[in-house]
């Protein structure tokens, strides 16, 4: 009695790249709960842009828009908190900013 075994390679290498994904999503898992925690859990922002007429399409449609901190973590892998606002840094250069709407502390 003989076997012949036939390893399907593209089975192996979409298995691979299943892994990397699963590993990638708990490493941005863990840096959105990193993020959301710097913003501050529960506090509401109001994206503002600088409205004039340097500002790109993409940030002009977030204009006014209200985001929770995870959105704002989920949204913006660049976002940085500076002192009472969060540059959500959309593109190089960004100039918008999202400014606390609703503050929510922990007493
Ligand atoms: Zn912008």
């Amino acid at each position: 009695m003989s076997f012949q075994i036939t390893v399907n390679p593209g089975t192996l290498e979409e298995q691979s790249e299943m892994f990397d994904v699963q590993l990638m999503d708990e490493l941005l898992q863990a840096d959105i709960e990193k993020a959301e925690e710097e913003f501050g859990p529960g506090n509401i922002w109001v994206y503002q842009t600088e409205m004039d007429d340097d500002v790109c399409a993409e940030c002009k449609g977030y204009n006014g828009n209200i985001y929770t901190s995870k959105e704002v973590a989920e949204k913006w892998a660049w976002a940085e908190k500076l002192r009472a606002m969060i540059k959500p840094n959309v593109h190089p250069n960004c100039r918008c900013r999202l400014e606390t709407l609703v503050t929510v502390e922990v007493i």
